[in-house]
């Protein structure tokens, strides 16, 4: 029969079985592989691959997909998870002038990004802005800033010759206070290798700044050697968030993670270019999918993921339309509903069935549902076949069984009810055919 059929579904899913480790662990060589070439750093893929071993080993398998692509799926959210969150605003609105510290190695990328950023943040978040070069050690790095100033239509702090990074901080906070600048981006001198020197000069422009924010700027294409050098700023300043540049490149995005990893702090910015406008906010989802470069089987495992999920609500509402369901059912699908996005989006689509949302959502939460097992299971058999034999007697006994109070069993017998008034409207609107509808 037709529902014979559709709890065929659920058989052959289970029958798949879930990710054994041996599955598991195969598919993880294959990651690992595709974290190295992608410039994760060791320490950090090792950590990964450990975790996500951990959490995929039992996770069922869906059909018409392998387990290794169900893994590479598991893999991917897990690293769109720790790569952190599409955030890519700074946190400029402090008593001005908020300022904005880039730090980095010489070459990263630096001088380029400040004028970006300063950009950005004059045209799009309408800041009055302003940059100061403190970088003395490099010839014209001073002018270099003042020319792209110029270009991008931002002010910079006039050039005084023979002045050390710490007064031209000074020099810069006081010009920006008494002209009514929102923001002023500092932009230090690297080195070519990380240094004391550097480090204490760091420390004392941030000392008389207390910048709002401290970026790190770091060339993606650095790879395995960036970690080394987040690890000493990190070590030594406040970092706020990371900026990644040169993602134009052939970087496949590795940095981001390991970068991520070891500064715990996020992603900002990404620059993909060295015009003005080349800079990006930082998105997860897209530096994940270049790190594994499997964006196919993450989407073919997207798309097989919500068949099974329209095929699940399509095999509940059924079995609802034909007034097949007692409290048993509402166990096992307030539990799968919970995972499906609930039934509160199923009800929510059908007219006059918004209050049943509200009662299951309510249900939804994870106290409310281990109450609810913990109730139904108190039941016996015949009970919870036939919800009206539960007289007042019984729902003391079920209530002391469960550890919770008859009202509780009661808004338990009520929810069921509920949803029985709803199949009869379903049966009613036509049932079966127009619920069947909005799962074509
Ligand atoms: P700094 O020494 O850290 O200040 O680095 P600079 O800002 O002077 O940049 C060094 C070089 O890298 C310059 O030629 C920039 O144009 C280039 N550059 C900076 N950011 C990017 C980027 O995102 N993509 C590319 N392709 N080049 C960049
Ligand atoms: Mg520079």
């Amino acid at each position: 029969s037709l529902s014979d059929r559709l709890g065929g579904v659920f058989d052959r899913l289970r029958g798949r079985g879930a990710l054994n480790e041996a599955d598991v662990r195969a598919a993880m060589r294959e990651v690992r592989i595709a974290l190295l070439e992608a410039d994760v750093a060791l320490p950090v893929a090792r950590d990964f691959i450990d975790k996500v071993t951990e959490k995929a080993v039992g996770q069922q398998v869906l059909k018409s997909v392998t387990p290794g692509q169900q893994v590479v799926k598991i893999v991917n959210d897990a690293l769109v998870d720790m790569l952190g969150a599409d955030e890519s605003e700074l946190n400029v609105d402090v008593t001005p002038p908020a300022v904005v510290m880039m730090v980095g190695l010489q070459g990263s990328g630096k001088t380029t990004t400040t004028a970006k950023i300063a950009k950005r943040l004059s045209e799009k978040n309408r800041k009055k802005v302003m940059m100061a070069s403190l970088d003395v050690n490099r010839p014209a790095a001073q002018e270099q800033l003042a020319v792209l100033g110029t270009q991008t239509g931002v002010a910079t702090l006039p050039i005084v010759a023979g002045q050390q990074p710490v007064d031209i901080a000074r020099r810069a906070m006081q010009a920006a206070k008494l002209q009514g600048y929102d923001v002023l981006l500092l932009d230090t001198a690297g080195r070519l290798h990380v240094d004391q020197a550097l480090m204490d000069e760091m420390k004392a422009v941030a000392e008389v700044s207390t910048p709002a924010e401290i970026l790190l700027v770091v060339d993606a294409l650095t790879g395995q050697d960036a970690v080394n050098v987040a690890q000493s700023f990190a070590g030594q300043v406040d970092l706020t968030g990371v900026v990644l540049t040169r993602m134009d490149g052939d970087a496949r995005g590795g940095a981001a993670l390991s970068m991520r990893a070891v500064t715990g702090k996020p992603i900002k910015f990404a620059g993909v270019g060295e015009g003005m406008d080349k800079l990006e906010g930082f998105h997860p989802d897209r530096v994940a999918g270049r790190i594994l470069g499997m964006g196919d089987v993450v989407s073919l495992v997207e798309r097989a993921a919500e068949t099974v999920q329209a095929e699940e609500a399509e095999a509940m509402a059924r079995k609802m339309a034909k007034g097949q369901f007692d409290l048993n059912d509402l166990r096992t699908q307030i539990a799968q509903m919970q995972r499906m996005g609930g039934l509160g989006a199923l009800a929510s689509m059908l007219p006059g069935m918004k209050k049943m949302a509200g009662a299951v959502k309510a249900a939804q939460d994870d106290k409310a549902l281990t109450r609810l097992d913990a109730m139904i299971s108190s039941m016996t058999p015949k009970e919870r076949a036939k919800p009206e034999l539960l007289n007042a007697k019984r729902k003391i006994r079920v209530a002391n069984g469960s550890g919770t109070t008859v009202q509780d069993v009661n808004r338990l017998l009520k929810m069921h009810q509920e949803m029985a008034t709803m199949m009869k409207k379903l049966r009613k609107m036509g049932g079966l055919g127009k619920l069947g509808a909005l799962f074509g």
